[in-house]
C-alpha cells in the first residue's frame, strides 16, 4: 500500500485522514508518510522506506524505538491483564519515582493525556485559590483544554477570544494571554488583575512555537511574581519533564511550581501524563476533596509499565549528558552548513530538543517565531525527506533525538543537511 493511497482512504474516514491536525503535513505540503514500524532511530513507512526518526513521536521516544526492556516489560504485562480499574502496586511506584525525581511534587494523579493533566491542574488551581482567571503565554500549548486555546492578539495583552471555533467566548474570556519571556506584560497585568488569577501556567521551555527558552530571570521572576499575588504557579513540563536531566527543567533551574503537568516521556510511548505538586492543593482532589477527576484507564497498568521501564533506564544510566553533547555537534553542523550556503539560521537547544528557524535575528518571542521564513523550512523539510531524515513536518515544532542515535547516523544527518541548505541557497 502506498502513502498516497492510504491518505486517501484515511480522508474518507477519518477527518482530513488524521488523528491529529500537524500530522496531515499541512504545514509542509505534500503526503504524510504512514508508519508500518519503528526500531531505535529509524522509521519505516507503508513503502518500506527508513527514515531517521528525530520527531520521535513529538517527545516520548527518548530511548528511541522498541527498546529491548521496555518492549519485554510491556509484553509481560499484557500477560497479566490490560486493565482492571483497580489500584495496582504499579501505579504507586510510578507515582514514587515521579514525586522522588521532580522536587516541587509531592503528590501525584495519574491520567492518560497531557491535555487532561493541564485540564485538571487547573481546576484544582481555580478551586484552591476560589478564583477563575488563568494566564497563559503566547506560543505555549497545553493541550486541546477548551480555555486554553487561545492567544493574544498582536503585542498587546488582551483577553481571551476563542483561537478556534466550539470555544464559546465566557470560557474563553477565562484566560488571559500575555507574551511570552516578558516579565514587564505579567507584572503590569497582575498588578491590575492579579486578585483575579488562580494560576499562571507556563511551558519554562516553550518547546511548541519551535523551540524557545525562558530569558534570564523570567522564570525566577514568573515564581516572584505569582507567590506575592496569591496566584499558582503551574508548570507544564509535558514536553520538558525527563528531557534535560532527570527531575525536569525545574530542577535544573532550581525553581519550585506549585503544580507540575507531565506527560510524553513518562508513558515511554503510551498514552500517560499526570499531575502533581503540593500536597495541600492535591488534597482538594475527590474524594477527600471536593474537585472532581477521573479516568477509566487512568493509571493503565500497560501505560505505567512503559513508563516505569523507560523511567527506570533514564535513571539508571543518566543519558542526559550524552544527548545534549549529540544534539550540540549536530545543530553546531547545521548552522555551519547554513552560514556557508549563505541561508539565514537560528538555532535554540537546550538537553535532547532543538528549534531550527529560518531567521535574521535570534528567536526569543512569539513574534519571532513568527517571522521565520515557514516555506524554506518547508522545502527544508522535504529535501531532509528525501533523503531519509524526518523532521517535523511543520515550522513550528521541536526536534529531538534519542539514545539510539549515534554519532555515525548523526554525522550523517548532518551531511544531509549540508546538502540540502546548499540546494535551498540555488534556489533562492
Ligand atoms: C504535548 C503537550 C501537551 C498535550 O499533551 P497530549 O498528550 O497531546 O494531550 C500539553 N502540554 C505540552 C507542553 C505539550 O507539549
Amino acid at each position: 500500500m502506498k502513502n498516497a493511497e492510504l491518505f486517501e482512504r484515511a480522508k474518507k474516514r477519518i477527518p482530513s485522514g488524521v488523528n491529529s491536525p500537524v500530522r496531515a503535513f499541512r504545514k509542509v505540503g505534500g503526503t504524510p508518510r504512514f508508519i508500518r514500524e519503528a526500531l531505535g532511530p529509524y522509521l519505516v513507512d507503508c513503502e518500506g522506506n527508513r527514515y531517521i526518526d528525530l520527531v520521535l513521536s513529538w517527545g516520548p521516544m527518548i530511548l528511541g524505538h522498541c527498546h529491548p526492556e521496555v518492549v519485554d516489560a510491556v509484553i509481560r504485562q499484557a500477560g497479566k491483564g490490560m486493565s482492571f480499574g483497580a489500584p495496582t502496586e504499579l501505579e504507586v511506584r510510578m507515582a514514587e519515582q515521579i514525586c522522588e525525581a521532580v522536587p516541587s511534587i509531592e503528590k501525584v494523579r495519574l491520567v492518560s493525556s497531557g491535555t487532561e493533566a493541564t485540564m485538571s491542574a487547573i481546576r484544582l488551581a481555580r478551586a484552591f485559590t476560589s478564583r477563575d482567571l488563568v494566564v497563559k503565554f503566547e506560543g505555549c500549548y497545553h493541550g486541546h483544554v477548551d480555555s486554553l486555546l487561545v492567544r493574544a492578539g498582536s503585542g498587546a495583552l488582551t483577553f481571551g477570544v476563542p483561537d478556534t471555533s466550539g470555544v464559546p467566548r465566557e470560557i474563553a474570556s477565562t484566560s488571559a494571554v500575555l507574551p511570552y519571556n516578558d516579565i514587564e506584560a505579567l507584572r503590569a497585568f497582575m498588578a491590575e488583575h492579579g486578585v483575579r488569577v488562580a494560576a499562571v501556567i507556563v511551558e519554562p521551555v516553550a518547546g511548541n512555537m519551535g523551540v524557545v527558552l525562558p530569558k534570564a530571570g523570567f522564570l525566577e521572576e514568573l515564581r516572584r511574581i505569582t507567590r506575592d499575588h496569591g496566584a499558582l504557579l503551574i508548570f507544564d513540563e509535558v514536553i520538558t519533564g525527563f528531557r534535560c536531566c532527570y527531575g525536569g527543567y525545574q530542577d535544573m533551574v532550581g525553581i519550585r511550581p506549585d503544580l507540575t503537568c507531565l506527560g510524553k516521556i513518562i508513558g515511554g510511548g503510551m498514552p500517560v501524563g499526570a499531575f502533581g505538586g503540593r500536597s495541600d492543593i492535591m488534597a482538594l482532589l475527590a474524594p477527600e476533596g471536593p474537585v472532581y477527576q477521573a479516568g477509566t484507564l487512568a493509571g493503565n497498568p500497560m501505560a505505567v509499565t512503559a513508563g516505569l521501564a523507560t523511567l527506570g533506564i533514564l535513571k539508571r544510566e543518566n543519558p542526559y549528558a550524552g544527548l545534549a553533547h549529540s544534539l550540540e555537534v549536530l545543530t553546531a553542523s547545521v548552522e555551519e552548513s547554513a552560514r556557508s550556503a549563505g541561508i539565514a539560521l537560528s538555532v535554540n537547544r537546550v538537553g535532547s530538543m532543538a528549534g531550527i528557524f529560518f531567521s535574521e535575528r535570534p528567536v526569543e518571542t512569539f513574534d519571532d517565531v513568527m517571522a521565520c521564513d515557514a516555506a524554506a523550512y518547508a522545502r527544508f523539510f522535504h529535501l531532509m525527506l528525501d533523503r531519509g531524515v524526518y523532521l517535523a513536518p511543520s515550522p513550528y515544532e521541536a526536534l529531538f533525538v534519542s539514545t539510539a542515535h549515534t554519532a555515525d547516523m548523526l554525522d550523517a544527518v548532518a551531511a544531509s543537511a549540508r546538502a540540502c541548505m546548499a540546494m535551498l541557497s540555488e534556489r533562492v
